[in-house]
């Protein structure tokens, strides 16, 4: 039995071929759906809407799926946006960027080092500097406050 025989002709895309990848289910039972929405499909929260465009806390943020540190809290600057706004990543390895030309417009995509979840976009008009602003999404974040100045 040959796929042709089930109306299948090479180079058509397979069902099964576009189907999530796997560990997806389990990513579509731990992530709310605006989680899976940024991380997976590339998308963008509505601005002002997520947990961490005004967030003061110290701590690390890291990546909601794999949990890599991408951000430093000491590095979130109040950038107006409505997004949590970054002067630089912790490590370069683990937020990589990409060159993203959806919509026409050439951008640079943010996306995580470790599990390449989408995190955001990187603009060059960033108060650093090295001048970059991490647009993130909340959605893509998680916040791991600092405990060092809780006592022992
Ligand atoms: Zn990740």
């Amino acid at each position: 039995m040959t796929l042709e025989a089930f109306g299948v002709v090479p180079g058509m895309k397979l069902p099964w071929k576009s189907a999530p990848k796997s560990g997806n289910a389990e990513l579509h039972e731990r992530l709310s759906p605006e989680q899976y929405r940024v991380t997976q499909k590339g998308g963008t929260e509505r601005p002002f809407s997520g947990r961490y465009h005004d967030a003061k806390d110290d701590g690390t943020y890291r990546c909601i799926v794999c949990a890599a540190e991408l951000f430093d809290s000491g590095a979130k600057f109040d950038s107006g946006t409505g997004w949590p706004s970054f002067t630089e990543a912790i490590d370069t390895t683990n937020v990589s960027l990409h060159k993203d030309r959806k919509f026409g417009i050439v951008r640079t995509e943010a996306r995580c080092g470790g599990c390449d979840a989408h995190l955001g976009h990187v603009f060059s008009d960033g108060p650093g500097p090295s001048g970059e602003r991490f647009c993130m999404n909340s959605a893509s974040l998680q916040l791991d406050k600092a405990t060092h100045d809780r006592p022992s």
